[in-house]
């Protein structure tokens, strides 16, 4: 019996792990290894790590995690959660099982990108969606933001921090008289016509034939848990602008009493510090809930 079975073993789900670990926790990580960043070459805004890949990041984590006797790896997907607190089963595809006192998701979300011929070999090498992530690379030079919803007039109006942005509408937005006002006062173009492919390292072709160069793109997209396990296991999941998140107290506890939940997964907006910071504070509260089972 672990003391916590953590779904997830990146950034958010190693930080959690951490604090219990060093609480001499018996802790099982699953891990099916698909971060939501590995289709990007480097990783930035993360304090002491900037600029480092993501793969550098998450390896050199883990290799300090299995220095600490208490905790286990399992590499896999987790499939099924049953049980209930203080005797939980969780079943990977493998056909194992593994029995917990309390689980963490730290599962991550999937990004949905738009149906744009050429966007999702470039997605995460010149197309990004976070411009703390990937802005300042871009050297103040031409941003191209396509639309894809509601969240793009805010990455319009936002990007004019890190260049000089033209504002793609892509026929997925039409916008207000004040929205124009507002993007032209903020030096952005806007450009009606809708985008055939992206080719080359970021330049967009237009369906009127015109192709327009940019040093990078931006586009939102929605997210959803990449994994199915919260919803059927009874969690309840709520919707942000950016995409359907578990729902969870302040204490990063889900809807299902014992069920924790952090990371990209349990919270917005999203980034590698922000994912670190929710699973240290998920690790502490479940080894809170350990110590005083009652509360
Ligand atoms: C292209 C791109 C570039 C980015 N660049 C940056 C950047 O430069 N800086 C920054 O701060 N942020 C960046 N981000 C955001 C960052 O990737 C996320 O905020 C961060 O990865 C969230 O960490 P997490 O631990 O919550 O989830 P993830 O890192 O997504 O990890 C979730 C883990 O859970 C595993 N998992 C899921 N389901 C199961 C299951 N059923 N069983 C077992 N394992 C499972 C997955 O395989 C994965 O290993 C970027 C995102 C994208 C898409």
């Amino acid at each position: 019996m672990q003391d916590v079975i953590i779904i997830g073993g990146s950034y958010a789900g190693m930080a959690a792990a951490l604090q219990l670990a060093r609480a001499r926790r018996r802790v099982l990580v699953i891990d099916a290894g698909q971060r939501r960043n590995r289709f990007a070459g480097h990783s930035h805004g993360f304090l002491g790590q900037d600029g480092v890949e993501p793969a550098r990041i998450w390896a050199e984590a883990r290799s300090q995690l299995e220095a600490y006797p208490t905790l286990r790896w399992v590499e896999g997907n987790a499939s099924v959660i049953s049980g209930h607190k203080d005797d939980f089963r969780v079943s990977t595809d493998s056909g194992a099982d593994h029995t917990g006192r309390r689980v963490l998701l730290a599962t991550g979300v999937v990004d949905q990108l738009a149906d744009i011929p050429g966007l999702t070999e470039r997605w995460g090498k010149s197309v990004f969606h976070c411009p703390y992530c990937h802005g300042y690379e871009l050297d103040q030079g031409r941003i191209g933001v396509i639309a894809s919803g509601p969240m793009s007039l805010h990455q319009a109006q936002m990007l004019p921090e890190w260049g000089t942005v033209t504002f793609l509408t892509n026929a997925a937005l039409s916008l207000e008289s004040e929205q124009r006002t507002d993007l032209i006062r903020r030096g952005v173009t806007i450009e009606e016509e809708p985008v055939a492919r992206i080719t080359g390292r970021a330049e967009v072709e237009l369906r009127d034939g015109r192709t327009l160069p940019f040093a990078g793109l931006f586009i939102a997209t929605r997210t959803t848990p990449a994994s199915p396990v919260a919803g059927a296991a009874g969690c309840t999941l709520t919707e942000t602008p950016m995409g359907t998140q578990i729902m969870t107290s302040e204490s990063k506890e889900t809807s299902v009493p014992g069920i924790f939940a952090c990371g990209d997964v349990a919270r917005a907006p999203h980034s590698v510090s922000l994912a670190v910071g929710d699973g240290a504070w998920a690790g502490a509260q479940l080894h809170r809930s350990l110590v005083w089972p009652e509360s």
